[in-house]
């Protein structure tokens, strides 16, 4: 039986149409970066599902009955009763996002000389690992390496690998084991509860904390069931509950699977690292009970956080990025496999062997498809993982010039991802028509927000 979403749209928002001389002209004036495309340029955005998920009527109500008190508001002791009951953990705080309860909690757990273990640090997770002076060390599992490979837990941590550091040398400086799931920055793949059992064994051994940074909890709950053995009857919230249980606490982002506008929360087991990191809450954030959050962000992620976990609605989510994943395989596009939930990621380098890594052919490529019907997403390859010398010259590509799809949640139909993979299908008819790219200036830090770029003519 075919699945479909299990709400009706209630409330909508126009999209802009706008034409490709239209395009030329925006793209040109934004010097080819896309975070400076304005959003009314853009028909379908799937730049980022962060943020971006439509928020339902319930939502809505709770928001308006929030409560703004400074303390103790009713809003606060919602929002913690339904976050302690997914996560089990005694100490619980709210934040404004998922960075800062980043800087938060490894402000409190990391410094100089420390090391910080992933599966694959997110950008923002590894900026806030550095600035305490730590080290973020990334031990994906060998099976992440092979785009084409099916394996279905392909954001596991290494294992082997984790052992041999905390056995190691450095192992002494070891200060946190952070496993993302899913693991965005890997391809969007999940993590198997055995990988998660595993690494608690060995953070037991080594006396290491080991955190979660589960912005995508749910959808790797669903994954789980889905691919994992013994997993098959289990409900995504009771798989949700055994991961956050696993670990010693976690950061998350609830703009992904919180389903709302703003917020995250951090949440420990530990009443010391709780109280530390309290103290730096409340000098940076806000109170204990608001953490940077309005009462009616409280209420919304609150309620978020009861719908997403629906099996319905993963179920319905995730047949839709497959249903995108088979279309776009239809259209000669490889993608990394398997397709997972919140994102497809095309690859670009295979698409476009005319561009070398210099012309950043993943750029190029999200480029086109705004050219060509003003679809905006992100390049992940040598522009945004690359090392550049001075003169903006690329000296050490990525492994992998991939491009982003992100798909934001309850937002865009069927229709509109279809749509999304005839544009991609017309490119990729004539691949050796799309010109390769130069960077022009680029700041030395958070390079790809404001990058300025040019085209560069195609011979004839
Ligand atoms: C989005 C994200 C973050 C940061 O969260 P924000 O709410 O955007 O600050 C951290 N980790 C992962 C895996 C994310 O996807």
């Amino acid at each position: 039986m075919k699945s479909f979403p299990p709400y009706r749209i209630q409330v909508v928002r126009e999209i802009p149409i706008t034409t490709r001389q239209e395009r030329e002209e925006v793209l040109a004036g934004a010097a080819y970066n896309m975070f400076d495309v304005p959003a009314n340029k853009v028909t379908i955005d799937l730049l980022t599902d962060s943020g971006t998920g439509a928020v339902s009527a319930a939502q809505e109500a709770a928001a308006a009955g929030a409560d703004r008190s400074y303390a103790g508001s009713d809003s606060y002791f919602r929002f913690r009763e339904v976050v302690a009951e997914l996560t089990g953990q005694p100490h619980i705080l709210p934040v404004h996002q998922g960075r800062a309860a980043e800087r938060v909690l490894f402000g409190s757990a990391l410094g100089p000389g420390r090391i910080s273990l992933s599966n694959t640090h997110f950008d923002t997770t590894r900026a806030n690992v550095e600035l305490t002076g730590a080290e973020a060390r990334d031990l994906p599992c060998p099976e992440a390496a092979d785009l084409d490979s099916t394996d279905p837990f392909k954001g596991n941590i290494d294992l082997d690998a984790l052992e041999r550091t905390l056995t190691g040398p450095d192992g002494g400086r070891v200060g946190q084991v952070l496993v993302t799931i899913t693991n965005n920055g890997g391809g969007g793949q999940p993590v198997s509860m055995a990988n998660l059992r595993a690494v608690r064994r060995l953070c037991d051994r080594h006396g290491v904390p080991f955190f979660l940074d589960a912005a995508r909890f749910a959808e790797n709950a669903w994954l789980v069931t889905q691919r994992e053995p013994g997993y098959g009857g289990h409900a995504p919230r009771e798989v949700a509950q055994e991961a956050f249980r696993l670990a010693d606490g976690c950061v998350t982002s609830l703009k992904k699977d919180g389903i709302a506008p703003m917020g995250a929360f951090i949440a420990l087991r530990d009443a010391g690292l709780a109280q530390r990191c309290e103290a730096n809450l409340i000098a940076t954030e806000g109170f204990r009970t608001y953490g940077g959050l309005a009462g009616h962000d409280l209420e919304r992620v609150a309620q978020g956080l009861r719908e997403v976990l629906d099996p319905h609605y993963l179920r319905a989510r995730t047949a839709e990025t497959a249903h995108l994943a088979d279309l776009i395989n239809e259209a000669g596009v490889d993608i990394v496999r398997p397709a997972g939930i919140h994102a497809l990621y095309l690859n670009a380098g295979r698409l476009l062997p005319h561009i070398p890594p210099r012309g950043f052919p993943g750029h190029a490529l999200a480029c086109e498809l705004y050219l060509a019907g003003g679809i905006r997403c992100a390049e992940l390859g040598s522009l945004y993982l690359g090392r550049f010398d001075d003169a903006h010259e690329l000296v050490a590509p990525a492994p992998f010039e991939l491009v982003r799809l992100a798909i934001p949640r309850r937002t865009y139909t069927e229709s509109h991802l279809e749509y999304v993979a005839d544009v991609l299908s017309s490119i990729a008819k004539n691949p050796e028509r799309v010109p390769e790219y130069r960077v022009v200036d680029a700041p030395p830090v958070l390079r790809h927000f404001n990058l300025r770029m040019r085209q560069v003519p195609r011979d004839r």
